[in-house]
């Protein structure tokens, strides 16, 4: 077990043991697969995380949005260990099992719209994806898909030509699939329209009559897929108005809408999925990291007509939907109901956006303080008038936070944006302690003021 969970006595060393197994991993692993943060865990529970040489990390970046319900929550480890001893692996697609059903019972009854509504599981959120945009192409017997600039949706084949960021994730690593078009996401501080706030909804839907004519024509769209709020991409938040947009002019043109909350699902942002805030119901939901605490499974939920549309055995894998990870997933999400992660989610947000925001007015470096519920993004740059993306500090302030115990990771297409993911477990004391931690890395990186 944790030995503790004060963080006072960080001694940030990295000793012989951290160092063995960097240099192994140098030796046994591709470089292609690196490592952010430059320690290596022992264990973790709640929102704390030990590494090899003892020392104690507060997790503000939650496995990259999946330890939402927290690190090892005890039911769902009794969950797995339980169906673990039952049944390791079937295949659903030969043998089906109840794990697979109830799960898809669970899904169809929370995610958002009161139509009939199927599920399909799968191992991860791109491949989530990839099902997604099979299932709309076969359901409306068009090819076209209509992503985001600054979107991500993965790095197979399929959801990296969806994606909009060119190193690390496609740079030599075409050529990508076709019937992709990207249109400019309605990014309300640092947009590629220059519109302000208000008319930023309008402005960016409008541009798709355009798009209509000087791109591709409607009629050979099938699907448009958005994140309701744009991860990897810089905690990006699309301004009120627009998502309805996107459903009125996908009903006009008979285009699919699919909302991928891979990220934003599971009451990371205040709502048990972050659609809910812009009250537009999609076609398919695409959902992974947060759903089993961990364990390898993702979803595709969505119309019964549309997940019908495809015919038997035209979907799944080996592996999609294992016993185990359902299971998990069952645990994972009756704790996120029994404990409100959602109301929990939207009072961590708003306790630490108040004191981003008394830290912003200190700094011209901080741009922009923006967050749905425990989803939050501070933007750094180098002058708040011109924008400039400030990459550099970002990358200071991230090293000094975990020299005193506290792990945060970046966003962003210029990488110059600190997201915070905190499991949704944390204690008052914890938070406090966190966002403490960070005031002083940023007093200390940008200078007392
Ligand atoms: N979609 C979104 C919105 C994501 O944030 C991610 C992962 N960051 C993916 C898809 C891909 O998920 P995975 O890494 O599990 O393939």
């Amino acid at each position: 077990m944790l030995k503790g969970t004060e963080l006072a006595s960080i001694k940030f060393s990295q000793s012989e043991k951290t160092e063995e197994l960097f240099n192994r991993k140098a030796k046994y692993v591709s470089d292609g697969v690196s490592n952010i943060i430059p320690i290596s865990i022992k264990q973790a529970k709640g929102s704390v995380i030990e590494d090899v040489e003892g020392n104690i990390y507060l997790d503000f970046y939650a496995g990259i949005g999946v330890t939402t319900a927290g690190h090892c929550p005890e039911p769902v480890i009794e969950s797995i260990k339980k169906q673990s001893s039952r049944l390791l692996h079937s295949c659903f697609m030969v043998t089906m099992y109840d794990s697979y059903i109830n799960l898809a019972e669970k899904l169809v009854a929370i995610t958002p719209g009161n139509h009939e509504k199927k599920a399909m599981f799968v191992n991860s959120g791109a491949e989530a994806v990839e099902n997604a945009i099979k299932i709309a192409r076969a359901a409306t017997g068009r090819q076209g898909i209509v992503s985001f600039e600054s979107g991500y949706h993965g790095r197979t084949l399929l959801t990296m030509s969806l994606t909009s960021k060119v190193k690390p994730y496609k740079y030599e690593f075409g050529p990508f699939a076709p019937e992709i078009y990207k249109v400019p996401f309605p990014n309300t501080y640092n947009g590629i329209l220059n519109v302000s706030e208000s008319e930023a909804a309008e402005e960016y839907l409008k541009y798709f009559e355009r798009f209509f004519i000087s791109e591709v024509d409607p009629s050979d769209i099938a699907a448009i897929i958005l994140e309701p709020v744009q991860g990897e991409g810089g905690f990006n938040i699309p301004p009120k108005g627009y998502w309805k947009g996107l459903r009125k002019l996908c009903d006009k043109h008979g285009i699919l809408l699919i909302a991928d909350e891979v990220q934003t699902g599971f009451a990371r942002t205040g709502k048990m999925f972050a659609v809910e805030h812009f009250e537009v119901v999609p076609d398919i939901i695409t959902l992974a990291k947060t759903i089993a605490s961990g364990m390898p499974l993702s979803a595709v939920v969505g119309n019964k007509k549309i997940m019908d549309a495809i015919g038997p055995g035209r979907i799944g894998g080996t592996f999609g939907g294992n016993p185990v990870a359902c299971e998990a997933a069952l645990a994972t999400i009756n704790y996120i109901e029994e404990n409100n992660l959602t109301k929990k989610s939207e009072e961590i947000g708003n306790l630490i956006v108040e004191k981003l925001k008394k830290l912003q007015q200190r700094y011209s470096e901080i741009g922009d303080v923006r967050n749905l519920g425990a989803m939050i993004g501070i933007e750094f740059v180098k002058d708040p008038e011109k924008k400039s993306p400030n990459k550099e500090v970002v990358g200071k302030i991230i090293t000094e936070c975990l020299k005193n115990g506290l792990i945060i990771i970046s966003a962003g297409i210029y990488g110059n944006v600190i997201r915070f993911l905190p499991p949704l477990v944390l204690t008052e004391d914890q938070l406090k302690q966190g966002i403490s931690i960070f005031e002083e890395a940023v007093h200390k990186i940008l200078g007392e003021k």
